[in-house]
């Protein structure tokens, strides 16, 4: 049998190779901007953890890593604006926010609820810096203010998936990031 994900997707919008070099130039950004911060990177779970694997060897200056499960999508492809995350942030963190300059490391920023919930939540711990890091921007969407401090990539109001980005839980394995067919989502 054919290896059929590839079937269900429009088309590509980034290849690998463009997804390698415009990290490391992300991660040679924020190398720079926190030289002697030894930066706290949280990734958003699970759909980070492609771009955060990646991004972690881009950058060359001592930081951290951890990770926050959060969840806003379900199996949907439209933003359900409920964000589930509950408990003790630092013992999620598996370390204290206190004082530590906070990269919060995203797969996609939409309508940035999600977003704004964590940051807040986690400003609440009295870090020294919260900024955000998004592997995509999907600016159209957006009513909050809220903008990534980095990001990789634009994208326009198209649900896309590869790379850590998931519909109903598959196809992170994807090694690039395309449009998913509307005809594989339209049911929801
Ligand atoms: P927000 O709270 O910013 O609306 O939603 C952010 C979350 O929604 C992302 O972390 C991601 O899980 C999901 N999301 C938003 N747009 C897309 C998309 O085009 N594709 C996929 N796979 N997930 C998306
Ligand atoms: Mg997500």
């Amino acid at each position: 049998m054919e290896n059929n994900m590839s079937k269900d997707i429009e088309k590509i919008l980034f290849s690998e190779e463009q997804l390698k070099n415009r990290v490391k130039e992300v991660g040679a950004e924020i190398s720079r901007d926190y030289r002697d911060k030894n930066p706290l990177l949280v990734g958003i779970l699970k759909g980070s953890i492609v771009f955060m694997a990646d991004l972690i060897r881009a950058v060359d200056i001592p930081c951290q890593i951890a990770f926050l499960s959060v969840r806003s999508y379900g199996l949907k492809a439209a933003s359900s604006g409920k964000i589930d995350m509950d408990g003790d942030i630092d013992y999620a963190l598996g370390t204290r926010a206190e004082g530590r300059h906070i990269i919060l490391v995203e797969d996609i920023l939409d309508t940035a609820l999600t977003l704004n919930t964590v940051s807040n939540r986690i400003k609440e711990l009295n870090p020294a810096s919260v900024k955000i890091c998004a592997l995509l921007d999907k600016q159209v969407q957006r009513n909050i203010d809220l903008l990534a401090d980095y990001k990789c990539f634009d994208v326009e109001n198209e649900f896309v998936v590869g790379y850590g980005l998931d519909y109903a839980q598959n196809y992170r394995n994807l090694p690039y990031i395309g449009v998913l067919k509307r005809e594989v989502y339209s049911g929801d």
